[in-house]
Parts: structure tokens; sequence; C-alpha cells
């Protein structure tokens, strides 16, 4: 090895990974077991007591989870990562160290349909508050900070209708406010975007997505950017405040810029218990070794049939940020220069009757609610992921009865084109 700093391919290949020590196999083992025998009773001693770093029982850690976790953690320019068995679990996770009931977090109204109902239902049973706001007018996140106010969360490029958002310009409001901003990095992945050089604090991720990238496996991680001040006003007593059951120490005192990852393992995989599997967690480090070849193939696929849409009699509208007219084009420019990703919306002059037709008749795109797989996807969000919105809230986040979402796999894109054509025909 030479001292240059390893680049991104480099990085997706090695970072975290070695032969291992006592059998010299080179890809990462599968370690498929429940609990690790300690060396001593002193040795246990320190490990329960947070004293020693090491492996106690896998729904805490696993070492082949390790692997994975160092990996994105490189990847996103973190300084520590925790994987979780899905992307859900990794946003549940992190708002479980930040938020008591009565407390709010402001999110982007345009977010994955499954966020929204976790936010919507589930978080608000837990006495968490929503605060809603427009990625597209930044103002409105200044507009919903409240003394309650306790972390911001949005998404890099948007779902569905993959639109790009101003991370920096929402970060410079999650500074004022003195909160957090948490960025789901799924779309994009770090080989598009990396939001923490943009001024996230947590990067979030469904692994599930583009960073396995083989529709074979769920998995969730969390990236600490080491950035944020946990300790200031004591507005975050998980982290600053003593824990009973650690012999009284504090999270953030103890683990400086890491303690935001250690938090959501030692406090929040604990006892919430969504651990990853390490079988899925080996499936998805295979994945991220070529993670830059598929994405940079995903977007120049996404492009060729985002252009050949919207020069097509049946198509009222396309929304791909890549396209020069496009109104996110800009910020895809500054934001995710080598591509706009692979998710994108399309309006049919037909309406919501064209979009259930179109999902029958495609051959190659499977009809399915999943996005980042090497095979290419569609779905009509109107009458699967968003129908349970009203119809105004259909039409707030990109998902209005003429919209069809399509993810684009890496197969050849003439063939993709020529499905779209006789489907669009049929
Ligand atoms: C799929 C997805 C999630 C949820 O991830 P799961 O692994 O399905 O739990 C969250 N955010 C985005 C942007 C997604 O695409």
């Amino acid at each position: 090895m030479t001292d240059r700093l390893p680049g991104f391919s480099t990085l997706a290949v090695h970072a975290g990974a070695q032969p291992d020590p006592t059998t010299g196999a080179r890809a990462t083992p599968i370690y498929q077991t429940t609990s690790f025998v300690f060396n001593d009773a002193d040795h246990a001693a320190s490990l329960f007591g947070l004293q020693a770093f090491g492996n106690i029982y896998t729904r805490i850690g696993n070492p082949t989870n390790a692997v994975l976790e160092e990996r994105v953690a490189a990847l996103e320019g973190g300084t520590a990562a925790l994987a979780v068995a899905s992307g859900h679990a990794a946003q549940l996770v992190v708002l479980q160290q930040l938020m008591k009931p009565g407390d709010e977090v402001i999110a982007a109204r345009k977010l994955y349909g499954g966020s929204i109902n976790q936010f919507t239902h589930a978080f608000k049973a837990f006495g968490w508050n929503v605060a809603w706001a427009d990625p597209d007018e930044i103002e409105s996140f200044e507009r919903a900070v409240t003394p309650h106010t306790k972390a911001i969360f949005i998404e890099s490029i948007a779902n569905p209708a993959g639109s790009i958002t101003d991370i920096e310009a929402i970060a410079a409001v999650a500074r004022k406010a003195g909160v957090p901003l948490i960025v789901d990095n799924t779309l994009a992945s770090p080989y598009l975007i990396k939001p923490i050089d943009h001024g996230a604090d947590i990067v979030v991720h469904s692994l599930t997505k583009f960073l396995g990238g083989h529709g074979n496996s769920l998995g969730g991680i969390i990236v600490d950017a080491g950035t944020f001040d946990w300790s200031k006003d004591n507005k975050y007593p998980m982290l600053s405040e003593p824990r009973p059951e650690y012999h009284g120490i504090r999270i953030q005192e103890t683990f400086g810029n890491f303690a935001f990852a250690i938090a959501c393992r030692v406090l929040g995989l604990r006892d919430l218990g969504p651990a990853l599997s390490p079988f899925n967690a080996f499936m998805i480090l295979t994945g991220i070794e070529t993670l830059p070849l598929r994405m940079q193939k995903h977007c120049d696929n996404a492009k060729a049939v985002a252009e050949f849409l919207s020069t097509h009699p049946a198509v009222s509208a396309v929304n791909y940020a890549g396209l020069p007219g496009d109104r996110y084009n800009a910020l895809q420019r500054k934001y995710s220069p080598k591509g706009a990703g692979a998710v994108f919306t399309f309006s049919l002059k037909g309406g919501y009757d064209a979009g259930v037709n179109l999902v029958s008749n495609l051959r190659l795109f499977s009809h399915l609610a999943n996005v980042g797989d090497t095979r290419s996807l569609v779905i009509h969000p109107a009458s699967t992921t968003h129908s349970q919105l009203d119809d105004a809230a259909k039409v707030r986040s990109g998902a209005a009865p003429e919209v069809v979402r399509l993810s684009i796999g890496i197969e050849d894109k003439e063939d993709l084109i020529a499905d779209l054509d006789q489907a669009l025909r049929a």
C-alpha cells in the first residue's frame, strides 16, 4: 500500500475488510453465531461495562456486520456506523436516541411512502410529533422550528420523483436551530452524494436498495458524522446524562465523535432489537464492491430512458433531474454531478387507467414495490405505495393518479426503451 488516500472504488472493495486472521479467507466470512466466548471473567465484565470493545451477542454486534459498518462509514466519510435490520429500523433507532414524548421532528414532505407512514402513525403513537416541511421551500423548515424540535429529516434524492434536495440550505436551518440534520441517502448512495460533506450530522440508508443493489437482502445503516455536540443545553439526555445501565458513564463524554453511533448500538439496538442478520451483511457487502460500476450504469440508463420518454406522445411530463429543462437540474449539477440517480417518475396523458395499463403491459420491467435493484422496476404509486394518502397528499408527495415511477436497472438501455415503447403503444 502507498500513502495515498484510497479512492471511492478502492474503499468500496476493501474498507473494513482484511483476510480472516485464523483461516486466511479472503472474502469476509459470515460469522453465523449468536454469541462469543469471553477470554475470562474480567474481559466479560469490561465488555459489559463498555470499557472494552469486543463481541458479546449478535443483537449488539457481529464481526461480519462490523465490516459492513466500517465500509459504509468510510464511503460516507463518517466516524462510525451501525448496521440494522432495515432502513425503517435505522430511522427508528436514530430518532429513539433523540426524541422523548412531546418532542418534534421536522420532516420533508417528499419522503419514501413507507417513511411517511412510519412518521405519521408509528412515531405519533410514541408521542413524537412530526412537522412536515416542503423541501422546495427552505423557509418552511425555518417556520416549523419550535423549542420542542429535536431533529430535521430529509432525503438527498427524494422518493418517488427523484427530486434533489438543497442539503446545505437545510443544514443551515438545522445548525441555527441547534438540532442535527438527518439525511436519508438511500436513493443517491454515497457514490452520487455524500451528505456529510454538505452539513449532514447523521446519514441513514436502506441498504435494501442501491447499496446491496441486487434485490435480495433487507438491511439498514446509520452513519455518524461525528460533528454534532450532543451535550449542549442538555437537549439530548440519552447522550449527555449518566447511563445507569453502564455504571453511570456519559455516552458523549466517553465516546466523543462517535458517541451517536455508540448510543444507537448500546441503547437503541440493544433494547429495540432490530439486528441485521450476518448473512444479509455478507450479501450487502458483496453488493457494495460493485456500487460505483452499478450506480454509474443505473444513472446512464436512467438518463437515456428519461430522454426517450420526454419525447413520447403518450407522456405528458417526465420528472428527471438529469434532463436540462428539469426544475432540479441546477441542484443535480451541484449535488450529484455524476448522474441524477435511477428512480424517477413520469406522467401519462391517459391518467390513472393508463398508469394501470402500462404496468400490466411491461414485460422486462417488474411490477413491484422496490427500487435500486439490478433489474428495472415499475410501480404506479397512486394504486399502491401511496394509495393510503388522500388525493391532495398524493399530489403533494409526487404521486398523482397519472404518475408512474421507474427504477432503472443495469440491463441494456435499448431493451428498456423497446419495452416501454411497446407497453405505451399497447
Ligand atoms: C426503502 C426505503 C426506506 C425503507 O427501507 P427498508 O429497508 O425497506 O426498511 C427508507 N427510505 C427510502 C428512501 C427507501 O427507498
